[in-house]
């Protein structure tokens, strides 16, 4: 069958190699997806999850026990006090945005210790100039960026020792760099030192593309508030769009109050046909994620295999679902994302091409054949065309499709050097 969708013998045979020195890898991310899936059927059977929940609401949204459940459900899961799961939330970065305007005030100052924020938190925060963003609202930024990969643990809490600071954010995956994501357990240890020094500060976590690649999630590790969009890991190519954010119950409040309308708050939202796509969301995640992380690593494998340098390696310990490619000229990088959307379920014909991007310096090239548009817990794979031309690729619904993209990508660079 390989044959027939254009994969030569030779990358058949490269990869069938490849899959064999992952193996124990496998074994590993199997046995997340069973202690994560154990995770989501007990809370899904403790809040007695029911067919009337599958319902939903329209107009004012009140009374959802749909929504209502699926909040306590992602709560529990967490280990958080509280959630807030809404289709009324545009993206992960909107979650964030919103996020950020609740806990924030005039005067405060939010700090970042993972170095510059994601691209589009930039006009959000006022980095980037903007006449909305939290700087015209007199909120204050500062940045420590990362040192080696890990918290500058000692900066950080002369910074806490020196000037009060309202909330600190942290961003595990790695966005468009080239740096490490940030594990559970360096999370842990830099909750520790800022406690040391600041019983207050609010710690908001950026969770994006890591739920469910580890046992534990922040909240577990001291973190009061965490974000994440559900066309990434949790909505499992399911929910359609929307996002989450747990934590703290006074927090969630003030963020359902900033969301909606302050005295409404959480009693608000329709949820419009999502509750069912949530929840079969939810019910897919642990296993979508695991098909994603093998994806990553055989990708990782074959690619180490060829000479290129690849992050994380095969059997590195992983934080999110993401796997970056350098390929050290634009030609391959072209080729290899052309070749992922060539073994797309979705527009297959479409041919990937780099392009100018609102808020990139750079040209960006995306190549993504996805059931919902923008979805990236489907196999996609972008670039900004620049040196050292580096492709950060995620996602992946099922192992066999993903797989077969993967193949296509290699196939055509190797073709293309011929
Ligand atoms: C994807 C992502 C976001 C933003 O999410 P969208 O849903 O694309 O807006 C924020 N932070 C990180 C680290 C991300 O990977």
């Amino acid at each position: 069958m390989y044959e027939e969708l254009g994969i030569s013998k030779e990358v058949e045979k490269m990869t069938n190699l490849a899959e064999e020195e992952v193996k124990n890898e496998f074994q590993k991310i199997n046995k997340m997806c069973e202690t994560n899936t154990l995770k989501v059927l007990k809370a899904f059977q403790d809040n007695n999850l029911s067919e009337i929940h599958l319902g939903s609401t329209t107009g004012y949204g009140y009374n959802d026990i749909g929504r209502d459940t699926i909040e306590k459900i992602y709560a529990q899961i967490f280990k958080a006090e509280d959630s807030l799961v809404r289709n009324q939330f545009v993206s992960g970065s909107h979650a964030l945005t919103v996020t950020l305007f609740a806990l924030l005030r005039p005067g405060d100052t939010l700090l970042s210790i993972t170095g510059l924020p994601y691209d589009t938190l930039h006009e959000v925060i006022g980095i980037r100039e903007n006449k909305s963003s939290l700087k015209s609202f007199n909120i204050n930024y500062e940045q420590i960026d990362l040192v080696d990969n890990d918290f500058d643990y000692e900066k950080i809490k002369e910074t806490l020792k020196n000037k009060k600071i309202k909330v600190i954010e942290i961003q595990r995956s790695r966005g468009y760099s080239s740096r490490k994501a940030i594990t559970i357990d360096k999370l842990e240890k830099v909750i520790k030192e800022i406690r040391e020094v600041d019983k207050d500060v609010i710690i908001m976590i950026d969770n994006c593309y890591c739920e469910f690649v580890s046992e534990k999630e922040p909240i577990e590790v001291g973190a009061n508030i965490a974000v994440g969009s559900l066309i990434k890991n949790l909505g499992a190519g399911i929910a359609p769009n929307g996002a989450y954010v747990v934590g703290d119950k006074d927090l969630i409040e003030l963020v359902a109050e900033r969301l909606t309308v302050p005295g409404e708050g959480k009693e608000v939202g329709p949820s419009l046909g999502a509750n069912k796509q949530f929840l079969q969301g939810l019910f897919f995640a642990p296993s979508v994620v695991a098909s994603s992380l093998k994806i990553a690593v055989l990708t990782s494998k074959i690619m180490e295999n060829l000479n290129y340098k690849v992050e994380p390696k095969y059997n590195d310990v992983r934080a999110d679902i993401v796997q970056t490619i350098e390929f050290g000229n634009p030609e391959d990088l072209i080729k290899y994302c052309q070749g992922i959307q060539a073994g797309s379920p979705v527009d297959s014909n479409s041919i990937a091409e780099p392009g100018d991007m609102p808020g990139y310096d750079d040209k960006i090239i995306m190549a993504a054949g996805a059931f919902t548009q923008g979805s990236s817990i489907e196999l996609s794979c972008d670039a900004p065309i620049r040196p050292p031309y580096i492709a950060y690729q995620q996602g992946g619904l099922t192992y066999e499709y993903g797989k077969l993209g993967v193949l296509k990508a290699v196939e055509n660079i190797l073709r293309n050097r011929k």
